[in-house]
């Protein structure tokens, strides 16, 4: 999809990045922003493009969600103990990127919103403190429908968060949440209950949008050189961003959700995808294309600001910071 961009600008860029102290990511503990942290950064400005990273926060998710229990038990343990991820529960930092380019203000995603965890739902205050206010935002390309993507476009009260927003979402993932049994159809590692409430939830966050929706399939254009491009499997909807300029950027949303196993472990089933295979082939394509590519990966969940570059490792890949 990106081939005709020019190798030799996107490998210099990428060797600035390198020399720069981009760090490879093979340890540690996952370090979320945090309150009194800083919480928004910078990635890059070029031209009249702008990209930043906001957090919204952190939450916290059962280790069953994106490590399915048939994977092999010593590889399992010890990349999640490379991780610093241990137990049962791992914790995910949750980015929103900022695209500002001419008179627009993009979003890509929304954050949790007040009813998911205490410790997320802290993107409009975090925007606030950079000097951003939610009515200066114009554009809100939402991956997919799960709450920590989407619940953030609306207040506790029932308000829209961005009153001056239009939305973008994939017809694909507009129609899977409209079905009446969507609860029944989500992945089976999430609880009963937990599954009707996310579907109940998300229902209502779009019917309060719905007016200033706008559908999308991959290839359509946002604002000039920020499209669409379709990457199936966590939801069947599922969309990412590509953005064009100064060797390109991929904004993954959940397509790549954990630092080591989405990069170490690409064909590895995720169980809270809703289609596990459409996940993989996905990560591997997208995986090929970042690394061949050079492009920079923007990802929700991978430790803030979540962004770098994927470089093959062992014939896999590994995901370096920068
Ligand atoms: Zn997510």
């Amino acid at each position: 999809m990106s081939k005709s961009r020019t190798p030799r600008i996107a490998r210099r860029h990428f060797l600035l990045a390198a020399a720069a102290g981009a760090l490879a990511v093979t340890g540690g503990t996952i370090t979320p922003a945090r309150p009194g942290q800083a919480n928004t950064r910078t990635i890059l400005k070029s031209g009249d493009l702008e990209v930043l990273v906001v957090s919204d926060g952190y939450f916290v998710l059962p280790t069953g969600f994106l490590v399915a229990p048939e994977t092999p038990t010593p590889e399992r343990e010890a990349v999640l103990k490379a991780a610093g991820q241990g137990g049962e529960q791992l914790q995910l930092a949750n980015n929103v990127t900022i695209l500002r380019k001419g008179s627009d203000v993009v979003l890509v995603d929304a954050g949790t919103g007040p009813h998911h965890q205490p410790s997320a739902g802290k993107l409009a205050e975090n925007l606030r403190a950079v000097g951003i206010q939610p009515a200066a935002i114009t554009k809100v390309v939402l991956t997919h429908g799960h709450p920590d993507h989407l619940w953030g476009v609306l207040h506790a009260d029932d308000r829209p968060v961005y009153p001056n927003a239009i939305y973008f979402v994939s017809s694909v993932e507009w129609n899977v949440w409209a079905d009446p049994d969507v609860a029944q159809k989500l992945p089976a590692v999430f609880p009963k209950e937990r599954a009707a409430s996310i579907a109940t939830g998300t229902k209502h966050h779009f019917s309060r949008i719905k007016d200033k929706v706008t559908m999308v399939r991959g290839g359509d254009e946002i604002v000039g050189g920020i499209r669409i491009v379709t990457t199936p499997g966590h939801t069947p909807g599922h969309i990412s961003v590509e953005v064009a300029g100064d060797g390109g950027l991929v904004i993954a949303g959940d397509a790549l959700t954990h630092r080591l196993i989405s990069f170490r472990y690409p064909s590895w089933r995720v169980p809270v995808d809703c289609d596990a295979d459409d996940g993989i082939a996905t990560r591997l394509r997208l995986l090929d294309q970042l690394a061949t590519d050079k492009q920079r990966l923007i990802g929700a969940h991978l430790p803030f600001p979540g962004s770098g570059f994927v470089e093959r490792k062992d014939g896999s890949y590994r995901f370096v910071t920068s």
